[in-house]
């Protein structure tokens, strides 16, 4: 060999080293580039250990069963892609593990596409043991899949998902193509992690399909994931095209159901779902023909309507694609629904939703319930369910309308966790007993922590004193720590600058005998600013605006003008707001656009003299079916000379793909409120309204507009002396408004 021949050698190990064989160690993107020219059937390219910012990664080649190209990470879960990245796999017999995505977001339509290009999709190809975590967009509604499957064969497998806060099906099966139909692919032990409320559609987990290639056969199965507190919207799953398995999966505290929206012969089987009391939890919701539920178990559901544990839809005749197909030849087995608030037969029947299910039969399904409230609600004609061998545990109310068979037994948890009779009779009802449900330890990676409970105000333990003065509340909040609280001295406080809070954080006064509390002045427009991450605690304390400057906007608590990808909270508890006065509309606490509030919550606190309003959470005024707050409670508490509504939310348009908002209003005081706004309290579009026990005086009327959907409405005794009856007017249906009245009086009368 000549020496020349010799150093081409040495320069080639240098930019991309043989560890053994097939494997090529890469440290760059330069070097993956030359790798991927390289790399022949069988070989592996490693990414080294470490950060890859901005990383566009492609896969593609063709490899074979046993002899796959690979590439992986030198190390699971050591190898990060951030910033602006993502994975395209092209080719055939693809195999890429190992790699994180976090802080930063992909710059096109996927995280992960199992495509490369269009003329170049994955077959026979697998990703498994990837964690995406908060791989966001910043702008909520910029929207995006995480994974996207193409081609066939394919395979998604332990990997985990969590954090997706932005708009787009988190793992979307796309069909829109021949060579990606009759699929075959298996998504299976996979951590589908929690995914926050997003407050429009377009917050699924999994979508397969689209109404549009709904009548194609997909094939796809999902079998043996976790769905853990899945919120995003009304849909966990959209099953949208035919032949689609669901089989052996975990629905924890997620909101939501397993939706079979379009496409026929979907097989949903072994399946458990645990709702743990948490509100909106569902379970399985049946559209179209020849569909098959067996051997499921529901426990804890709180979801009603849509969101049943079981619901049997009713149909549109002829339906147009996206509409829905009636429900025909549906087989709904061995079944378990055990302390669940609703199934639903016939449901969503209406002028236009008037075909009830045909040729179908509910067979030897157990059904527990507890107490005497109705655990079925039947909105049509469902002679065409045949009824064969079910069995009822529960009071006789539970099941009226329907012939099932009543006993009595009682429930026993077994050693899988789930809750059987213990009556041997009954053996062969219900759930099958050899189910497994998964373990989070079974899904996912082992390397990458679940995510815990959700943190709490307070969760850090760390208590900080802080002493009155100027600024000091500021520079403590800047020192703090996530989940830290601080306590606040008795005296005056002066804030000098809008405090941009970017972390869970409580501020309460400390109580000294014969001492006020602390009382907290700020002389820029707002006292908070929230920003990313930012959650705000308050307690014990007053807040004045007495030196706040006349400027636009002014608001004690705003969110920041730039988008939001975390939903947040805020609480005032025993906390006294005064004096926003100096223009004419001072807010309390403002959400701007793109923000959405989980909860906001007022306990025992007083305001007074505000001109403008309480809550405004009124940015989001598009019509899209977005809004800002998911759940507000205003409750025990006194409002006083106050301009604007003590609440004010809006959501518009006629979206269905969502639960919220939801608004409670209890036991306040309400004197001289919502004058120059016109309402003391202004609900557009909420869902949920409970506006109960309260005193309201010489005030602007409670208005509250219905859109859509099957909005709950209860006004209940309350007082209105000098105030205008409430008005509530339905903008999308016809007839009377659908409001609860009930034990109000008008300036000491009752209402006729
Ligand atoms: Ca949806």
């Amino acid at each position: 060999m000549s020496m020349r021949g010799v150093l081409w050698l040495v320069l080639v190990s240098a930019t991309a080293m043989p560890l053994h064989a097939e494997d090529f160690l890469v440290r760059n993107q330069d070097e993956y580039a030359r790798a991927l020219k390289q790399v022949r059937v069988g070989d592996a390219i490693v990414l080294a250990n470490g950060e890859w910012r901005d990383f566009e990664l492609v896969v593609t080649g063709k490899g074979t069963s046993d002899k796959p190209v690979v590439v992986r990470s030198q190390e699971a879960g050591k190898v990060f892609l951030t910033g602006q990245s993502s994975l395209r796999i092209g080719g055939e017999h693809v195999h890429v593990s190992g790699l994180v995505f976090k802080d930063g977001y992909s710059p096109r339509g996927e995280v992960i596409a199992f495509r490369r290009s269009k003329d170049d999709v994955a077959h026979n190809s697998r990703v498994s043991e990837v964690v995406i975590d908060h791989f966001s967009k910043p702008d909520r509604f910029d929207d995006d899949y995480w994974v996207g499957l193409f081609g066939r064969n394919n395979r998604f497998d332990h990997n985990h998902l969590v954090g997706k806060t932005n708009q787009g099906v988190t793992l979307a099966v796309r069909l829109d193509s021949e060579e990606s139909r009759e699929n075959g692919h298996r998504i299976d032990h996979n951590y589908f992690g929690p995914r926050p409320v997003l407050g429009s559609n377009g917050g699924e987990t999994i979508r397969i399909g689209t109404s549009q290639y709904s009548m194609f056969r997909s094939g796809t199965v999902i079998e043996n994931n976790v769905f853990d507190r899945t919120d995003g919207e009304v849909e966990i799953i959209s099953s949208k095209s035919n032949g689609n398995v669901f089989r052996g999966n975990l629905f924890l505290r997620s909101r939501g159901t397993l939706t079979l929206r379009h496409g026929d012969d979907a097989l949903v089987e072994r399946n458990v779902f645990m709702g743990h009391g948490k509100d909106y939890t569902g379970g399985i919701r049946v559209i179209n023909r020849n569909q098959t539920v067996r051997g499921n178990y529901m426990e804890g559901l709180r979801g009603t309507g849509f969101a049943s544990a079981l619901t049997v839809m009713n149909g549109v005749p002829n339906s147009p694609v996206n509409r829905y197909v009636q429900v025909e030849n549906a087989v709904i087995e061995g079944n378990t629904v055990v302390d669940s608030t609703r199934v639903t037969l016939a449901g969503g029947a209406s002028a236009e939703r008037s075909a009830p299910p045909v040729n179908s039969v509910m067979r030897g399904n157990l059904f527990v319930t507890d107490g005497d409230d109705p655990l079925f609600r039947i909105e049509d004609d469902i002679s065409g369910i045949a009824m064969q061998a079910n069995v009822i545990l529960g009071a006789p109310n539970a099941s009226e309308g329907l012939s099932l068979d009543r006993r009595t037994a009682n429930m026993v948890r077994a050693a899988n966790g789930l809750l059987y009779p213990d009556d041997p009779a009954l053996d062969g009802v219900g759930a099958p007993r050899d189910l497994r449900p998964m373990q989070l330890s079974q899904v996912g990676v082992a390397w990458y922590a679940k995510p815990g409970d959700g943190e709490k105000f307070g969760a850090s333990g760390k208590v900080h004193q802080v002493a009155p003065g100027e600024d000091t509340l500021a520079l403590a909040v800047d020192a703090a720590g996530d989940g830290d609280v601080l306590m606040l001295a008795p005296g005056n406080y002066v804030v000098h600058r809008a405090i941009g809070l970017d972390k869970s954080l409580t501020i309460r006064s400390a109580k000294a005998e014969g001492r006020a509390p602390a009382t907290i002045r700020f002389t820029r427009p707002s006292l908070i600013e929230l920003r990313e991450g930012g959650n705000l605690q308050l307690a014990d304390l007053t807040i004045d605006g007495e030196l706040a400057p006349d400027s636009v906007g002014n608001a004690v608590i705003r969110t920041t003008a730039f988008p939001l990808q975390n939903n947040m909270r805020v609480e005032f508890d025993r906390v006294n707001v005064r004096n926003l006065t100096v223009n004419k509309s001072f807010n309390v606490l403002a959400l701007g656009k793109g923000a959405l509030a989980d909860r906001i919550s007022i306990r025992k606190s007083a305001f007074a003299d505000i001109s403008g309003g309480v809550v405004a959470a009124d940015t989001e005024t598009d019509d899209y079916g977005r809004y800002n707050v998911e759940y507000l409670d205003i409750v025990d508490s006194q409002f006083a000379n106050v301009g604007g509504p003590i609440a004010s939310v809006y959501r518009g348009g006629t979206d269905e793909s969502t639960f919220g908002p939801f608004v409670t209003i209890t036991g306040n005081a309400i004197a001289n409120a919502g004058k120059t706004a016109g309402a003391s309290v202004h609900l557009h579009g909420v869902q949920t309204v409970v506006i109960a026990r309260n005193a309201f005086a010489a005030s602007a009327p409670v208005r509250i507009a219905h859109t859509v959907g099957t909005p709950s409405t209860r006004l209940e005794g309350n007082t209105f002396a000098g105030t205008p009856a409430p008005e509530v007017k339905e903008l999308n249906h016809d007839g009377p408004p659908r409001v609860q009245i009930s034990a109000n009086t008008f300036d000491g009368k009752a209402a006729k």
